[in-house]
Parts: C-alpha cells; sequence; structure tokens
C-alpha cells in the first residue's frame, strides 16, 4: 500500500463492522475487524461493539506488536497481524464465530469441495486448522497459514477468518461462508454429499478465470 487515507480507513472498518453485525455474523460482538496500514493494521478496539465501536475506538497496532493509544487493540490482534504479515494479498481480515462456522469448527471438520461455491475461496475446499487458545501466537501462525490457499479457512473449536483485498471481499466472504457452511450441514443431515471430482474442479477454475471470478481471491 502506498497511497492511504487512514482516516478514510478508520470508517471504513466502522462501516464494515456494522455490516458484519447486519448480516448477522457477529454473534454477541465475538468477532473482529481489520485492514492493513503501512507499518502495521488498524482493529476494532477490544470489548467493540456495533453500539459502541466509532473511528476513534480503531485501534492502531504497528508491525511490531505495539499499539497507539489508550484503548486496547482486539485480543485477537495477533492473529490479525500475522496473516498481513504472511499473505501479502491480504489488506483487509474478518473474523467471526458465526454459526455455521462455529458448528463445523467444533467437529474440526474442513467444509469440502461438495459445492462449486466451494471454489469462490480460491481452491476446492476450505480447511480447518487445530484449535489453540484465543489469542496465542500459536492460533495466529495456525489462521495465518490457513489462509494461504484460499481466501478463508475455519478455527477448530472456534469460528472462521477470512481475508480480502479489500473490506467489500472479506465481509462477502465471511457472509458466503456461513452460507455455504449452512448449505453443507443440511446436505449432510440427509446423508454423506458427492463431493467434486478433480476434473470437475480443473473445469471450474478454467470458467472462473474467464468470468473474472479469481478477482475475488
Ligand atoms: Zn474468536
Amino acid at each position: 500500500m502506498t497511497d492511504f487515507d487512514e482516516a478514510a480507513l478508520r470508517t471504513s472498518l466502522v462501516k464494515a463492522y456494522n455490516q458484519v453485525e447486519n448480516k448477522g455474523l457477529m454473534n454477541q460482538s465475538s468477532g473482529n475487524l481489520s485492514c492493513r496500514l503501512p507499518g502495521g493494521m488498524l482493529i476494532s478496539c477490544t470489548g467493540a461493539s456495533a453500539e459502541n465501536l466509532t473511528e476513534d475506538r480503531v485501534v492502531m497496532v504497528n508491525d511490531d506488536g505495539s499499539f497507539v493509544g489508550k484503548l486496547k487493540p482486539s485480543t485477537e490482534w495477533r492473529m490479525h497481524l500475522e496473516v498481513y504479515r504472511r499473505q501479502e494479498k491480504a489488506n483487509a481480515v474478518v473474523h467471526t464465530h458465526s454459526d455455521y462456522c462455529v458448528a463445523l469448527a467444533c467437529n474440526n471438520l474442513p467444509l469440502p469441495g461438495f459445492h462449486y461455491m466451494v471454489g469462490l475461496f480460491g481452491n476446492s475446499s476450505v480447511p480447518c486448522v487445530p484449535y489453540s487458545v484465543f489469542g496465542s501466537q500459536e492460533l495466529a501462525n495456525d489462521a495465518a497459514e490457513g489462509l494461504t490457499d484460499q481466501a478463508a479457512c475455519l478455527l477448530g473449536s472456534h469460528g472462521m477468518i477470512c481475508r480480502g483485498g479489500d473490506f467489500d471481499i472479506a465481509v462477502g466472504h465471511a457472509e458466503r461462508l456461513e452460507i455455504i457452511c449452512k448449505h453443507y450441514v443440511l446436505a449432510r443431515s440427509l446423508g454423506e454429499p458427492d463431493l467434486l471430482t478433480d476434473e470437475q474442479w480443473d473445469e471450474f477454475f478454467g470458467r472462473a478465470q474467464k468470468v473474472a471470478y479469481s478477482n475475488f481471491i
């Protein structure tokens, strides 16, 4: 990022936080959002909610983990910062405990390629990384690694995290993952869903390139 406007990014973060809340993905303020900034990132403060989050309650965290101002960043700041360190495509990150993502994550189940929309995260499945206690560097490392080949991953016995080139893309992924996890839970209630074959995935990604689906990732 060379061109940025910190005030505009703070406003975008507050707006995106409210979108995630309004989409029903936030579950009692369990989530947190961030965006990349030269030298670090901006992230929602600890204790943030849709009612209390304003631009001046967004916290700047430097690359070295130090933060600016009196308010503390979300307890999951390590997880967000590690994503920006490892994933250069990430400019915005959303973490939530949305219902159907939690349902899979608490069975430590990945989301397999049972539906072609899974491919919109950039791969033929969405992994579930092992559980580690919230706020830990171990969780941060696993989550950042889980976003290497796809824009979203599940966090074992916890929730989900996704990245995007901007907030619109990241919030879209958070909503999409919740919907597709719901579809998977419903499909599994009827049996063991069929998975797309390797040939079908090749065909999907070939077509997705043509219609610029890859712009989402
Ligand atoms: Zn969490």
